[in-house]
């Protein structure tokens, strides 16, 4: 009641208007507002939040300064408010989903850059999630992308006969129920492990050094951990790029790997994989019955319990945040605080960090929609980074990957993940 008082009060000055007005005046003004919204919906019920696309679609493009793949191809049908409208035309039907729009769509490494500037705290590479869903049940996702998804689902990993566990060199002891049964009988407990260590796609296939350091230090902090015997891909990819229920069908397989270890905690090397599960499953309505962590934060909870003792390390080193960690997990502070229990290790900040960090360019599986800007975005970061140290310290595979690539021309780079940083300064 008071509530409707208080709008009343608030829109008092209307009808104080629209009294003086002719009543088909009036009744045409009253109509209007209370279809407004109605008449700028599409009729159709459809995957894309278009309340929100248009609200961004209206907007001056305030962010538009601060758009990685704006920056490298200038033209502006790619900037994000030009993102929206294209999306809102396409979801009411205004336009039909050519090959370009669809292009423009698909323009976006949802770094979410654009978060930090928006009035309405969008990122634009979630808006469009749902455009893309459609765009999907649509047929028109372009055919690289058709042929990606087509490879996760026959391999459940996202490379072309890629490996789904990792080797014996990494340290990893996989959580087996044979292993689970015995464990149960010789002491006693349900299960003998407390946390499931989830390495992903890009650790398991290209950086299993970074699994090697985060099993190592577990194993020197006495942290009881396993890994699955089969991890398949997060399924993070698929949701990427429009395959909505493709998704759930990974996510429902990984929630239910996770469940059946019956480990309490998960950790996660890649912080889109700890995103994944930690909003985009239960988003789809898959619950992962376990606290999940990104390795950063574990590996900080150890060394502030005093299960790990960190060493020194000398050097001059540039912190990168990755995308994900930072905005999404917000977790900007918590690598930071584990650099600075490294005795000796001197960390520069770049320009851009924190929650306001440039993206490595692969965000969104954008190295795989479109390689050519992708890597441009990727040498526009290095550059930035490496204006303040050649040694770069990052806490996700993705980052780590498009750095290296970048690299491999020779320019005195090097890169680490964080936890082999920590590892290297107690060896
Ligand atoms: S994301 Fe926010 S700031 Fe950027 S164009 Fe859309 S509404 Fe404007
Ligand atoms: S999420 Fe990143 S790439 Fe996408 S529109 Fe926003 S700033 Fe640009």
């Amino acid at each position: 009641m008071m509530e409707k008082l208080e709008m009343l009060k608030k829109y008092g000055w209307i009808m104080d208007a629209l009294s003086k007005l002719p009543l088909s005046e009036k009744t045409r003004l009253v109509s209007n507002f209370l279809h407004a919204k109605k008449k700028y919906m599409p009729e159709r019920e459809g995957n894309a939040n278009v309340d929100y696309i248009l609200k961004c679609g209206l907007c001056p493009n305030m962010c538009r300064f601060d758009c990685p793949v704006l920056q490298v191809i200038k033209t502006e049908t790619v900037s994000p408010a030009v993102k929206s409208r294209l999306a809102y035309h396409l979801e009411t039907g205004m336009l039909p989903p050519s090959e370009d729009l669809v292009k423009a769509i698909y323009d976006c490494c949802n770094c979410g850059s654009c978060q930090p500037w928006c009035p309405f705290d969008f990122i634009v590479g979630d808006l469009l999630k749902g455009v893309r869903e459609d765009i999907a049940e649509m047929g028109k996702v372009p055919g690289h992308l058709l042929k990606f998804k087509e490879l996760i689902e026959r391999e459940h990993t996202i490379y072309e006969g890629g490996r789904k566990s990792l080797g014996r060199e990494s340290g990893a002891k996989e959580h087996r129920t044979n292993r689970k049964r015995f464990v149960r009988a010789s002491t006693g407990t349900v299960f003998g492990h407390d946390v499931l260590y989830f390495a992903g796609c890009k650790v398991i296939n290209k950086r299993p050094q970074v699994a090697h350091a985060t099993l190592k230090l577990m194993e020197k902090a006495g942290v009881r951990c396993v890994t699955l015997p089969e991890e398949w891909c997060c399924g993070v990819p698929l949701g990427n790029i429009g395959f909505k229920e493709e998704f759930k069908k990974f996510a429902e397989h990984t929630a239910k790997a996770i469940a059946e270890s019956g480990a309490k905690t998960v950790v996660c090397s890649c912080p889109s994989c700890a995103v994944a599960f930690k909003e985009l499953y239960p988003g789809a309505g898959v619950k992962v019955k376990a606290d999940v962590m990104h390795s950063a934060e574990y590996l900080l909870g150890l060394v502030k319990s005093k299960k790990l003792k960190p060493g020194k390390l000398e050097g001059l080193f540039v912190y990168h945040d990755p995308c994900k960690l930072a905005r999404k997990l917000e977790k900007a502070d918590e690598p930071r605080e584990l650099l600075a229990s490294i005795g000796k290790l001197e960390l520069a900040e770049p320009q851009f960090s924190g929650k306001e960090t440039h993206c490595c360019g692969r965000g969104g599986s954008y190295a795989t929609i479109n390689p050519g800007v992708s890597g441009k975005i990727t040498g526009n970061r290095l550059a930035e980074l490496m204006e303040v140290s050649e040694r770069i310290i990052t806490a996700c595979p993705n980052c780590e990957l498009a750095f290296e690539g970048a690299a491999s021309g020779g320019n005195g780079m090097e890169v680490s993940d964080i936890a082999e940083i920590l590892l290297k300064s107690m060896e």
